[in-house]
């Protein structure tokens, strides 16, 4: 039987800043911006974020010595987040540069920097100290930090859970000890093109095919379809959840909420189809509320 306790999230944490434009600069151009603002971004943090909206979730993440860093330490805490095993370093916190544009179309930049020092002994030492029931992981993180808090979580019982994103070739190994690996269709298409499932020019299939494909890498695979909600497959079994009917205001950040929520609900002692049911409706409620008041 699995323990219960708390989520540890091995991840980024970023300063997004967010610029409105009436249209994108063409190369060489400048074009005046219509609005600025800087929030807490990242998907570590982000699902962090969620995950604490349900139980105990522990940052794991590197930030910079800078204001950027104090921001987003204050805003993590006042968000319910455990911080203890936050570190600070010389180098500056990761940026994200976001350009939003009137039809909704947003362009992102990502500048790592301080996430990308995040280092393996260091994550290893930390969940060592805590001892979470649920590891949870994506992918703006250097990978051999990755694989180190999934070796970690094999070596001890705790659950591995990974949201590869953004999206890049995976060791078949790593893949193995995700349960769940949680992607959309478009990352499942391109982590089964790198596995050789799909050629480059088929089509990739239906939510329900790409969960059953990914499924026979992992122990268990989660593909979420945005409103037409989720397909779980666990054990040769592929179980859909249906999008619940909202009326969407804002989709940004549907997969973090969803990661996170499905992390909290696993630690909680849920199965995985339980726990993508309840993260489903928790995500569905999210796209519903704008983003300041999640
Ligand atoms: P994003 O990149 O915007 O964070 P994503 O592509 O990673 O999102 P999606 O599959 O779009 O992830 O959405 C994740 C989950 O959020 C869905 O499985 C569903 O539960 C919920 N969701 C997203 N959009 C809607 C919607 N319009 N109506 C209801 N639920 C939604």
């Amino acid at each position: 039987m699995r323990r219960t306790g708390s989520v540890a999230v091995v991840g980024s944490a970023n300063l997004d800043i967010v610029l409105s434009l009436e249209r994108r600069p063409r190369p060489g151009e400048t074009v005046l911006g219509s609005s600025y603002s800087e929030v807490c971004g990242g998907k570590g943090a982000n699902q962090a974020i969620a995950a604490a909206r349900h139980g105990r979730a522990i940052l794991v993440a590197q930030l910079g010595k800078d204001d950027a860093g104090t921001m987003l330490l204050s805003t993590l805490r006042a968000r319910g987040v455990e911080v203890h095993r936050i570190t600070r370093s010389s180098v500056p916190s990761g940026r994200a540069f976001i350009e939003v544009t009137p039809d909704g179309e947003n362009s992102i930049v990502v500048m790592a920097l301080a996430n990308s020092t995040l280092g393996a002994a260091r994550v290893h030492d930390a969940l060592s100290g805590d001892v979470p029931a649920v590891v949870l992981a994506q992918l703006e993180v250097p990978l051999d930090v990755v694989i180190v808090a999934a070796d970690w979580a094999a070596g001890t019982g705790a659950r591995f859970v990974l949201n590869p994103s953004p999206v890049r070739a995976l060791p078949r190994r790593l893949l193995a000890l995700c349960d769940p690996l949680i992607v959309n269709e478009s990352e499942a298409a391109a982590v089964l093109s790198e596995l050789s499932e799909l050629s480059g020019t088929a089509v990739p299939g239906t939510t329900a095919e790409l969960a059953a494909l990914l499924g026979r890498h992992c122990v268990s695979a989660v593909v979420t379809a945005g409103s037409r909600g989720a397909c779980v497959a666990e054990g040769g079994v592929v179980e859909s959840i249906s999008g619940l009917p909202v009326a969407p205001v804002d989709t940004t950040g549907a997969g973090d909420e969803f990661a996170g929520a499905l992390a909290a609900h696993l630690a909680s002692g849920s199965t995985v189809v339980e726990a993508a049911r309840l993260a489903n409706e928790q995500a569905a409620l999210a796209v519903a509320t704008p983003r300041e008041l999640r």
